[in-house]
């Protein structure tokens, strides 16, 4: 919820202007695009490291033979990265 710099009357979050004097609301949107870039840039380099991670970790178990415990996988890299999945949906709904 925000407020018309000009006149303070209530607007709703999606008005580019306010209906009661015009005032355009340039400062708010530039603010939530800047929020949804933050939440895109945020989102994306979590699943990058968490994909770099995974692949960094699965070499290494080819390399040692180590057995390959996907429960375990799962919880470190799932986690992580529907983490960021969820940041960039969220960010995309704005
Ligand atoms: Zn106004």
């Amino acid at each position: 919820m925000s407020f018309c710099q000009n006149c303070g009357k209530e607007l709703q979050d999606d008005w580019l202007n306010c209906p009661y004097c015009n005032q355009i609301e340039s400062s708010s949107s530039n603010r939530k695009e800047f929020s949804k870039k933050i939440s895109y840039g945020l989102g994306f380099t979590i699943i990058a490291i968490t994909l770099l991670q995974f692949i960094l970790v699965a070499r290494d178990m080819e390399l040692y033979h180590l057995k390959r415990d996907w429960g375990v996988i799962l919880f470190l890299f799932g986690l992580p990265f529907s983490f960021g999945l969820a940041i960039v949906l969220n960010a995309n709904m704005k």
